[in-house]
């Protein structure tokens, strides 16, 4: 009998998921692929986004035209969850799956702390970069301040990145910027650790941008221009750009799915639920790891931990045996400027600590990233 299956999320795992399905199992079984906004956003090309070198065009695509390889998509609202039905309600209706992915991302929180929604820009939405590419475009001398409101955040690069892009792109048009980080954080990429992230600061320095870590943030004061953190200390900006604290979905936790560490607790391995037929992956998950810092959200473990709950979901239809294990393993390009990239690799699952390699900035791994911005949109839509 042909089996449902739901998937929640047209980002990165959701996409994944879908796909990797359809091409798993015959043409009796139900694909189902729900997003609010029915489309899909390469995420780190935001990044260009903000500095003016890609039109959002370039990065969005409709999710649509899936419709031609077998894959029902829903442009709709998951209103609820009850996952021990695995029921969801879309468009007003219920629908029953035999399995359901949960990929619904994280929310973006700017109101999470006073002040930062009304004087912050940020990159993290498709309009958020469209705005501050045009701030960036009237700013003239002045201070930038880029800040880490709260952990955790989308894509452990990406903070540093773009006040590396922030940098190159203001010395490119001559413009005096001073380009200032502020973040709770000890130290860039604290997950990967001592050696990877005393690179990165080097970077850092070497192109004059002030890396204030430990500091966290407890409001902003917009008419004042300045950021004042939880010890009482104050920092002046003109321009000030934040990396969106984030909550997981109201629907999730509505669906009474979180676990004690705010997000969905799933298998480390099948990112399996404690509700039969439940799966969670991406940015929705917390999954720890042995250091006791929490696995970071990234797409490349979206996508991987996808195409691993896809493989056991169509086995087990199947009646194959064999299981696919999500072995933690991850890579990222870290743009930093003037056509160049670095990029980082390993295993962060491994113990006591991950360990991860990180190749030093070049053009080979910008054209890297290039590629795989038009790779990814080639393969996966
Ligand atoms: C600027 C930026 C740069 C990044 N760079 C990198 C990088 O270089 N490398 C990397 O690995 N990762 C990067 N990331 C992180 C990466 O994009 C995320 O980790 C990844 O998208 C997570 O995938 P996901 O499927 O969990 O969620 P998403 O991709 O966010 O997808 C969630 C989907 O769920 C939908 N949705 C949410 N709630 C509902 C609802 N109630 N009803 C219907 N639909 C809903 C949303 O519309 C969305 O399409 C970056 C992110 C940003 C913002």
């Amino acid at each position: 009998m042909g089996k449902t299956i739901l998937v929640l999320g047209g980002g990165v795992g959701g996409l994944v998921a879908a796909r990797e399905l359809r091409s798993r199992l015959g043409r009796e079984h139900r694909i189902i692929l729900a997003d609010r906004t029915g489309q899909h956003v390469f995420w780190p090309s935001l990044l260009w986004v903000m500095t003016g070198d890609r039109a959002p065009s370039a990065i969005v695509r409709d999710l649509d035209p899936l419709a031609r390889r077998g894959i029902e998509v829903r442009r709709a609202e998951v209103a609820a969850i009850d996952p021990a039905r695995r029921a969801v309600r879309l468009d007003g209706a219920e629908v029953v799956a035999d399995y359901l992915v949960l990929a619904l991302g994280a929310d973006l929180a700017m109101d999470a702390v006073p002040g930062l929604g009304q004087a912050a820009h940020e990159f993290y939405s498709v309009a958020g970069a469209e705005r501050l590419a045009a701030a960036l475009r009237e700013f003239r001398d002045g201070r930038i301040v880029l800040v880490v409101p709260s952990l955790p955040y989308k894509c452990p690069g990406a903070p540093c990145e773009a006040a590396l892009l922030l940098e190159s792109h203001f010395r490119r048009r001559r413009v005096d910027a001073e380009v200032t980080m502020y973040t709770p954080e000890p130290m860039p990429l604290p997950v990967i650790g001592g050696p990877v992230s005393e690179a990165v600061l080097a970077v850092l320095r070497g192109r004059g941008i002030a890396y204030h870590a430990e500091q966290t943030l407890a409001r902003v004061e917009a008419e004042a221009r300045q950021l004042v953190f939880a010890d009482g200390r104050t920092a002046p900006y003109d321009l000030l750009v934040a990396i969106p604290p984030l909550r997981p979905p109201g629907v999730v936790r509505e669906a009474g799915l979180l676990g004690e560490k705010g997000w969905i607790p799933a298998d480390r391995v099948t990112l399996a639920t404690r509700h039969p037929g439940v799966y969670a992956v991406g940015d929705t998950v917390g999954i720890m790891l042995a250091h006791g810092k929490p696995l970071p959200k990234a797409g490349v473990f979206a996508k991987r931990q996808a195409v691993t709950v896809a493989a056991n979901i169509a086995a087990e239809i199947n009646g194959l045996g064999g299981r696919t294990a999500f072995d933690g393993w991850g890579a990222c390009f870290l743009e930093t400027g003037d056509g160049r990239a670095g990029y980082g690799s390993g295993n962060f699952y491994a113990e006591p600590a991950p360990e991860v390699r990180l190749r030093p900035p070049s053009r080979w791994w910008h054209w890297g990233k290039v590629a795989w911005e038009k790779y990814w949109l080639w393969k996966w839509l």
